[in-house]
C-alpha cells in the first residue's frame, strides 16, 4: 500500500514548485526530526523545500541538524504566511487535524495546495490527497524512513537525516520502551547508525540537558503528584506561580508525566500545566495496556493523541481542573480496575 501512497506523492513532488512542510504547534523531537528530515532527504533528490513550525520548539532540541533554517511562524510571520500563501503542496507530519498548528490553521484551511499527511495519531481529519496514516508506529520519523525506503532512495540518507529521524524515533517510543517499539523500529534504527546517526550523541544532547531549575521544578512536581488508588491513577499539578519561581522554559516539564505513571500499579497518569497567558491548563495524559487515553483526552478536554499517550486543555482554574477530573474517573472505574 505504501508503494502506491509513495507513488502519487511522487507524481504532486515531481508537479509542485512550492513545497512547504509543517508540523504541530509546540513541536517535540519528532515533529522537528520527521519534518527536517524530510526536507533534507528532497534537497538531496534535488528538490527544495520550506520548514514551518507554528511556534518555538524546546532549547534540547536546538542542536539538530539544520533546525535554524525552519521558519517559526510566531516570530517569522510574514516570511511563513509568503511560503504558505505561495504553496503549491503541503506536507502535514506528526498531525492529523489541522487544528493542531494554531493559528496557522487558517492559513492551511484556506490553501488551495495539496496536502500530503505523514502521521501516526488515531482518527486522521480528511484533508489529504495522498494520506500515510499509521497509528500502529511508533513515530512520523519512523514513518518517513518508510517514506523513504518506498521511494528506493535509503541511499540518500546521510548523517544529518539519519540524525534527526533516530532523534523523532527515540523521543516518541521513550527511549524505545514503548509498546510501539517493534523489531521493525529497531531495524530502522540499526539503518540509521549505519548512515551516521550518532546514539551516544544523541541520547546526551537530549536527555543530559538539564538546566538547575529545571531539576529543581521536576522536584516540586514529585511534592505535588497525588495518588488515587481506588482508580490505579496518579496526577501532578504545577502552577504557574510554581514554573514562574523555577524559571520555567518550553520543554521543561517534558517527561515528568512518566514519573505518575512510574509509580507501581499505576495505570493512568495525568500532569496539569497551568498557562495564565493562554488561560488554560494543558493536560498530558499517559497510560498502560488498553486504557485509552486518546479517549479521555477527545470526550473531555478538546485533545487526543494515542492510546497511551494523549494531550488536551481545560478552561477551568488549575483547581477546578483538578476537581473535575477527579469527578469523571468514576465513569472509567472498571477499565481503571479491570
Ligand atoms: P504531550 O502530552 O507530550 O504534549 O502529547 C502526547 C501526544 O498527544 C502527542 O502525540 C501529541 O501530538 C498529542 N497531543 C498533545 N496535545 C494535543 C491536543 O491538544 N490535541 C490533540 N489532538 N493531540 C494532542
Ligand atoms: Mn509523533
Amino acid at each position: 500500500m505504501i508503494k502506491q501512497l509513495v507513488k502519487s506523492a511522487e507524481k504532486l513532488i515531481e508537479t509542485s514548485k512550492n513545497i512547504v512542510i509543517v508540523s504541530h504547534k509546540n513541536p517535540d523531537g519528532d515533529a522537528v526530526g520527521s519534518s527536517m528530515g524530510l526536507h533534507f532527504f528532497l534537497k538531496n533528490m534535488g528538490i527544495e523545500s520550506t520548514v514551518i513550525l507554528p511556534n518555538d520548539f524546546p532549547d534540547f532540541l536546538k542542536w539538530m541538524p539544520g533546525v535554524e533554517t525552519a521558519l517559526n511562524f510566531e516570530k517569522q510571520n510574514s516570511q511563513s504566511v509568503n511560503a504558505l500563501e505561495k504553496a503549491d503542496l503541503i506536507f502535514t507530519l506528526d498531525f492529523n487535524s489541522l487544528s493542531r498548528v494554531g493559528d496557522m490553521n487558517q492559513f492551511l484551511e484556506k490553501s488551495e495546495a495539496c496536502f500530503i499527511m505523514i502521521d501516526h495519531h488515531q482518527q486522521p481529519d480528511d484533508y489529504a490527497a495522498v494520506m500515510y496514516s499509521d497509528p500502529s508506529i511508533g513515530s512520523t520519523c519512523e514513518m518517513v524512513f518508510h517514506f523513504i525506503k518506498a521511494f528506493e532512495k535509503v541511499d540518500l540518507i546521510d548523517s544529518d537525516i539519519a540524525t534527526l529521524l533516530y532523534t523523532g524515533i527515540m523521543t516518541d517510543t521513550g527511549s524505545f520502551r514503548f509498546p510501539s517499539t517493534t523489531a521493525v523500529t529497531h531495524n530502522v534504527i540499526a539503518q540509521l547508525l549505519n548512515a551516521g546517526a550518532n546514539n551516544a550523541e544523541i541520547h546526551q544532547n537530549v536527555y543530559d540537558a538539564n538546566s538547575q531549575s529545571r531539576i529543581k521544578l521536576l522536584g516540586i512536581a514529585l511534592d505535588n503528584l497525588h495518588v488515587l488508588e481506588e482508580y490505579n491513577t496518579a496526577y501532578i499539578t504545577l502552577s504557574q506561580e510554581e514554573l514562574d519561581k523555577n524559571n520555567f522554559k518550553k520543554g521543561d516539564t517534558e517527561g515528568f508525566v512518566n514519573y505518575a505513571l512510574s509509580v507501581t500499579g499505576i495505570i493512568f497518569a495525568v500532569i496539569f500545566i497551568e498557562n495564565r497567558q493562554e488561560k488554560i491548563v494543558k493536560m498530558s495524559l499517559r497510560s498502560k495496556g488498553d486504557f485509552s487515553v486518546n479517549d479521555v483526552a477527545r470526550d473531555h478536554y478538546n485533545g487526543g493523541g494515542h492510546i497511551n499517550a494523549a494531550g488536551g486543555k481545560s478552561e477551568l482554574s488549575l483547581e477546578e481542573t483538578v476537581t473535575q477530573f477527579i469527578s469523571i474517573l468514576p465513569q472509567y472505574k472498571e477499565a481503571l480496575t479491570a
